[in-house]
């Protein structure tokens, strides 16, 4: 009998764990098998451990406060800059991945991010037109710069101000249009993307909008919004690159001349590099360590960054040089000053905001960072979509299209689910600052999974192309972004430091649902109201911990059966929502698990909390994904890309979970996380090649599906390379019925198999194919050839005919 009461009182406890009930209803659990035990000494045993551990004042006396003085021991001392970091920004949809329990319907309830008519205006307007003014070649090769028509056409129509309100002149344009503007421009010239974008990301516009006094506000953001100011941004140093913080850049506070009158300034010397915009910026974001060693503020001597705009025609200042990143001509270079004197209200904010630099970065950092790079990745995997399809189709080896061969199919195939991926995520990315957020973790995310998908998508089609991608000239499409891709990494949080310190560092502390509140009160609240505060988070962390655990081995051993849904989501993904609350569970075990087992060592043992950040990161490029598939209305013909994305990306995170267990450095917890996660083995599995195909037949051929996926690109309508290729593949496509024809005479012997255009000729010639076919036909081989054909140059590349012409040598195509 007893055997039972253990088993109900057992099976009691896992109902509590796996839908994590309060403390009170564990107790009642227990006390079933106790009270029919009949033992007395038990009963009193259990009576005083579930007194203690429901009456709060004596949980903390005789267990929470003991744990709150270790921890406050063993808990490092965080730095104002590690702390600003932290608090930076807001927890969104990633506190529910964190959670172990994502809420779908609460996800699936996020209206879908619209334009409003106004900003769709301005993308088939301004944006349309100014893509038709850019020719990537010219401007990386001929010019090294955008052309000065298409530099004022930018600042005329306000481009440079698309953050900026209204009020101030600029366009007060959402974040999703902004995403849209920089997506379309990104498939044109990636140095039209970035002149535009940078001002509209973290910088002078965007600081002065929240920190900027109201003179500031008034003087600068109407001269901004209308490209009367140039902006840069200079932070990066030679010593100080990823550790921004470290910046030696220095002023001092003192007083000194300025226009004629003394006034309380600073003395600033700084050094920077990479500087975007630098060399043609009007006004230069400056980021510099301040200090009053006379005291001329306050007692305070070492005030911390201070972020300062300074005019670039101000005596002193050295800019105007270019580093030349990669063949990517957008204008970027080093800038210098030593000494220069600024009075205080050059600070940003007045000098009330002097000592606050880092905090205001942290503070605007996540917004930028969710659209500028996302969004840029984004449309150049746009871009290569259409493209590299399109090349596919009418390039032909073997007789056959390349792109149905399988082995470039399977290059073709990822391309295609990773655009669907990226523009899912940049749309939800962009959308959730539109609700209000500065998603610091997810922006990290996109920034980090957007880029590196790039960085794949390139290297495929750069694949596919073979020699056409490899010989640099106006007819090479892919080269210029292929180069460029590294830049794209390295930037806003090189990749490596954003996978393996902060996605997972940040969103550890930030998303987590306790561990925040335990630091605050371990480290910033005193007394009583530390000791309740601790005690609460604490244990409410236990249960967390427990509930996860189980539900992690439930979902493990019923093979996600029984696993979170939303109730109106499409039937046809409710799997991988289950599967997703599945690694939900697992990945938010883990994560307690690998805090508990390494404590701080964490931070540094990042091949771990890369991995960790890897899975947090797929669930939310799923959760972006199937939400896209939500809001554009299921559309069938896409499930081929969700399919294989998903099911690439479960199968990505399973991965980074095995490889955190096997490098689990404490074996008996790596055991136990092992036979929690998996109890009945690993069970996703990679994509299957019918998917590939499915996602790669996408591309190759037109359809609503092909222009869904690459909706919002600029879709080019001249007779340059990617003109011409637009053409081919659809006249490659108009006259397939033709070659069928011509090669079904050569194989019966109705005429012999000749060279090009002479086909078409004897063809016509013996009526297989009528006249109007013929010219037909004819068009597409001419088309074909043009987008075969690659470029070549004089033997010296052009030196001595511009030379002798005293020109700027710029090289020629033949
Ligand atoms: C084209 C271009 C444009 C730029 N524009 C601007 C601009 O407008 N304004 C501006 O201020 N800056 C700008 N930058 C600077 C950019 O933000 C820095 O290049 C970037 O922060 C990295 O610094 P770094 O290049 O010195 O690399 P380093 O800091 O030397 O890093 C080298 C490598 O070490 C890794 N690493 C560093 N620390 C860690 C860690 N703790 N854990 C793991 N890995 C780590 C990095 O990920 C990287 O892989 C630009 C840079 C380039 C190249």
């Amino acid at each position: 009998m007893m055997t039972y009461y253990i088993l109900a009182a057992l099976l009691l406890l896992l109902v509590c764990a796996y839908f994590h009930l309060p403390l009170l209803y564990w107790t009642f659990a227990l006390a079933i098998p106790v009270a029919f035990s009949g033992s007395a000494v038990l009963i009193a045993v259990f009576a005083v451990v579930a007194a203690v551990a429901n009456i709060p004042v004596v949980r903390r006396m005789v267990f929470s406060n003991h744990v709150l003085a270790i921890y406050r021991r063993i808990l490092p001392d965080m730095s104002s800059t590690e702390k600003e970091a932290i608090d930076a920004g807001t927890v969104w949809w990633d506190a529910d991945l964190f959670s172990g329990r994502p809420d779908w319907d609460k996800l699936l309830a996020v209206p879908a991010p619209q334009l409003s008519a106004e900003e769709q205006a301005f993308l088939d307007g301004p944006v349309e037109e100014l893509c038709g003014l850019l020719n990537d070649w010219e401007i990386t090769h001929q010019h090294q710069d955008l052309p000065p028509h298409v530099w004022q056409f930018i600042k005329d129509k306000g481009f440079l101000g698309m953050i900026i309100p209204k009020h101030y002149g600029g366009l007060g344009f959402s974040a999703l249009a902004h995403s849209a503007v920089v997506m379309k421009l990104s498939t044109r010239s990636s140095a039209a993307a970035i002149s535009v974008m940078v001002p509209n990301s973290l910088g002078p516009g965007e600081l002065l909008m929240h920190y900027g006094s109201d003179e500031q506000k008034n003087h600068y953001l109407p001269r901004l919004a209308k490209g009367q100011e140039v902006p840069c941004f200079a932070l990066t140093s030679p010593e100080a690159g990823s550790d921004a913080a470290a910046i030696p850049d220095f002023g001092i506070v003192c007083k000194g001349t300025h226009h004629g009158k003394e006034v309380l300034g600073m003395r600033v010397t700084w050094d920077k590099r990479y500087i975007t915009l630098g060399p043609v910026a009007t006004l230069l974001g400056l980021a510099f360590k301040l200090y009053d060693p006379d005291h001329l503020l306050g007692d305070k001597t070492d005030l911390g960054i201070t972020c300062a705009l300074v005019p670039t025609n101000t005596p002193g200042v050295n800019i105007g040089r270019r580093h030349l990143p990669l063949n990517a001509v957008f204008q970027n270079g080093p800038n210098s000053g030593k000494d220069v004197f600024m009075p205080l209200d050059w600070i940003i904010g007045g000098r009330d905001y002097a000592g606050k630099g880092w905090m205001m970065l942290m503070g605007c950092l996540a917004a930028g960072r969710a659209i500028s790079l996302p969004t840029s990745s984004t449309g150049g995997v746009k871009a290569l979509a259409r493209f590299t399809g399109a090349y596919a189709r009418v390039r032909s080896q073997f007789k056959t299209p390349i792109g149905k061969l399988e082995g470039v199919e399977e290059a073709l195939g990822r391309i295609a689910a990773n655009c669907y991926v990226m523009d899912a995520t940049r749309v939800m990315t962009a959308g959730s600052v539109d609700l209000g957020e500065k998603p610091a973790v997810l922006s990290a995310i996109a920034k980090y999974h957007m880029t590196e998908r790039a960085r794949q998508s390139v290297n495929d089609a750069m694949d596919i192309l073979g020699g056409k991608g490899i010989c640099l000239g106006p007819n090479n499409w892919i080269g210029r972004g292929y180069q460029m891709t590294p830049i794209a990494i390295t930037v806003e949080g090189a990749n490596i430091l954003t996978r393996t310190l902060i996605i997972f560092g940040q969103g550890a502390i930030r998303c987590h649902p306790y561990v925040l509140r335990e630091m605050r009160a371990a480290k910033e609240m005193q007394g009583e109201a530390a000791a309740r505060e601790f005690d609460d988070a604490f244990t409410s962390h236990i249960g967390h911990v427990i509930s996860n655990g189980v539900r992690a081995f439930i979902h493990g051993v019923t093979s996600s059966r029984l696993a979170h849904t939303p109730k109106n989501g499409a039937p046809e993904l409710m799997h991988y929502y289950r599967f997703s609350s599945r690694l939900s569970a697992a990945f938010a075990f883990l994560a307690d698990m690998s805090m508990l087992g390494m404590g701080g060592a964490l931070k540094r043992k990042e091949k771990i909390s890369g991995r960790l950040g890897d899975v947090l990161s797929m669930l939310y490029l799923i959760s972006c994904t199937l939400k896209r598939y939500e809001d554009q209305g299921r559309n069938k013909e896409d499930l081929p890309l969700i399919r294989w994305a998903v099911r690439d990306m479960t199968y990505s995170a399973q991965h980074a979970i095995d490889q955190v267990v096997s490098n689990f450095p404490i074996k008996w917890m790596a055991r136990l996380l092992r036979w929690t996660i998996f109890p009945l083995g690993m069970s996703f599995r990679p994509p299957l090649d019918a998917r590939n195909r499915d996602c790669a037949a996408i591309l190759l051929e037109p359809g609503a599906a092909r222009e869904r996926l690459t909706a919002g690109m600029y879709v080019p309508k001249g007779d340059d390379a990617t003109g011409l290729l637009e053409a081919a593949f659809n006249a490659t496509i108009a006259c397939e019925p033709i070659d069928e024809k011509l090669r079904k005479a050569v194989k019966k012997g109705k005429i012999a198999p000749r060279p090009g255009v002479e086909l078409g000729l004897v063809g016509k010639e013996n009526n297989i194919i009528s006249a109007e076919e013929f010219t037909q036909w004819q068009r597409k081989e001419a088309l074909r050839k043009g987008v075969i054909k690659v470029d070549d140059f004089p033997q010296d590349f052009g030196r001595a005919e511009a030379a002798l012409k005293d020109k700027p040598y710029a090289v020629k195509a033949a």
